[in-house]
């Protein structure tokens, strides 16, 4: 990049806004995805503009000069969507951190989005409102990466994904023109495309994210949280199948494999020095809660616990250890669960296939889990099936394992293992991600999955970014998986 692009960067944004010392720059030289230790990418020079209009301003620039573009968010991502590549201008969008409108009439927030979830959650709670989006990394991440990964959260049985909450999206194309996507603040049309949608997952490969219409909820008044142990990880399913069909409305639910179990039941001994009565044939815990009106939820609760007392399941009597869990997800305290990350983390990290399996092929998926990490030599961190469709079984699963990133040979048995897990939910009918992303993992690999679409994947990007400046390769080409 010539030195002239940097000086038109300051003319146009202002000296306190362009970065190019090393300090800086290196800060920005990873994400979450694992990597080896030692492998990094630095980007060019680095911006932080606090307005659409300076978005557009780096873009247009960009485009004159032909550099590429990448935006970047918390860093939490973990498919290595924020990485910097060479050569590029970063954007650091968390400058964009403004509410700009909390609309308590229609339910509706506008905000600019690089504002985290949970800041922007801190302003919706001084009028009584929230925005249902949980994922466990909230303090970091923002709402425009939240858009740009289609991720999901713990309330999703009840509340949905990005899209049901997404109304529309202000983005900077790869032109530098500035667009609004999508429908004001009406809740659903049918007019037009719904292009603010197509923003949903395209990790800054089609526009930057500068402000999102939003709708949100009146925080439910009580909350009840249960967990119960089946002998099956179909027999879990088939009872939240059954909560659902009988009219509850369940606010969150997450089974996890005999694995995960075992950290919650480990971790209570470490803590109590005794062992929670959990039998010893369960294979699957169900951690499942209502949200709404006292009696509501408490009707919810007994209803419930019947179904789960028919199936065969176990109601966890150690409220410590349900609880535990809900605290895991909420205030990233991990206490009583030491082992797991972010402590474990010191040791090795967490790395995950992420993957939508239909409901019927869970247990299989599962096995072929356990196979393909042994095959590739990974430890077995532990499967969770989250559910993220408004009042239905949708499974998105989390298969993990541990990756040591100070061992190349590891990280890359980790990539291998990521394309074999991924081919494996294609041919069970399922798909390759559900909250990551394709990032620099998948893209090229996932043709696996969208066969002739992919090219039309392609010609979208045409009329969004034609000089594909934005995020290039990212999606579409795959620095850890060559088959
Ligand atoms: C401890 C931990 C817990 C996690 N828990 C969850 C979870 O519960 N659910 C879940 O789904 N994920 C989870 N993740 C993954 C990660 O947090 C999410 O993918 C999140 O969206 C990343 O947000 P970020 O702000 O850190 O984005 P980054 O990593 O900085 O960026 C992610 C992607 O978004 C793009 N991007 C960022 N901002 C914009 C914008 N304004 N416009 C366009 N593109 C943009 C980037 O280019 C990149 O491709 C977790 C990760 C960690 C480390």
């Amino acid at each position: 990049m010539s030195s002239a692009v940097v000086d038109e960067l300051r003319r146009r944004l202002g000296d306190g806004k362009v970065f190019t010392d090393d300090f800086v720059r290196f800060t920005y030289s990873r994400d979450w995805s694992p990597r080896p230790a030692d492998y990094y990418s630095m980007p060019e020079v680095v911006v932080r503009p606090t307005s659409t209009e300076e978005v557009a301003e780096v873009v247009r620039v960009a485009y004159e000069n032909s550099v590429p573009v990448v935006p970047f968010a918390g860093g939490t991502g973990m498919g290595g969507g924020a990485v910097p590549v060479e050569g590029c201008i970063l954007i650091d969008t968390r400058g964009l951190n403004r509410v700009l409108e909390v609309d308590e009439e229609n339910m509706v927030v506008v905000t600019q989005a690089g504002i985290t979830v949970s800041a922007l959650n801190e302003e919706l709670a001084k009028h009584g409102l929230w925005w249902p989006h949980d994922p466990e990394s909230k303090p970091a991440s923002t709402v425009g990466a939240a858009i740009a990964c289609d991720n999901d959260g713990t309330f999703g049985i009840r509340y949905g994904k990005l899209a049901d909450y997404l109304l529309n999206v202000v983005v900077v194309t790869g032109k530098g023109e500035v667009v609004r996507l999508g429908h004001r603040k009406a809740l659903c049309s049918s007019t037009g495309y719904k292009l603010h949608w197509l923003m949903v997952g395209a990790e800054g490969t089609l526009g930057i994210v500068t402000e999102a219409t939003l709708r949100v909820f009146k925080k439910p008044e009580a909350r009840v949280v249960e967990a119960a142990v089946f002998k099956s990880l179909s027999s879990a399913v088939s009872v939240l199948e059954k909560m659902i069909q009988a009219g509850l409305c369940v606010e969150s639910a997450h089974i996890n494999c005999k694995k995960r179990l075992q950290f919650y039941t480990h971790a209570y001994r470490q803590r109590y020095g005794r062992a929670p009565e959990i039998p010893e044939w369960a294979e699957a815990i169900l951690f499942f809660s209502f949200g709404g009106d006292r009696d509501v939820v408490e009707f919810s609760r007994n209803y419930a616990s019947s179904l789960v007392e028919k199936a065969g399941g176990v109601l966890v009597k150690e409220r410590e250890l349900v609880e535990s869990w809900w605290t895991s997800k909420h205030l990233l305290e991990f206490e009583p669960f030491k082992q797991k990350w972010p402590d474990s983390q010191r040791m090795k990290k967490f790395g995950a296939a992420d993957l939508g399996i239909p409901i019927g092929r869970i247990e299989e998926a599962y096995r072929k889990y356990l196979e393909i990490a042994a095959k590739n030599g990974l430890e077995v961190l532990g499967m969770c099936v989250y559910h993220q469709r408004p009042n239905r079984v949708s499974p998105s699963i989390s298969f993990a394992v541990f990756v040591d990133d100070g061992n190349p040979d590891e990280v890359r048995r980790f990539y291998k293992y990521v394309s074999e897990m991924s081919k494996m939910a294609v041919d069970l009918e399922g798909t390759m991600s559900t909250y990551i992303g394709d990032g620099e993992r998948l893209g090229g690999f996932n043709k696996y999955e969208h066969g002739p679409a992919f090219d039309y994947m392609l010609e979208v990007k045409r009329v969004f970014d034609p000089k594909n400046i934005l995020n290039p390769g990212k999606k579409f080409a795959s620095k850890w998986i060559k088959d």
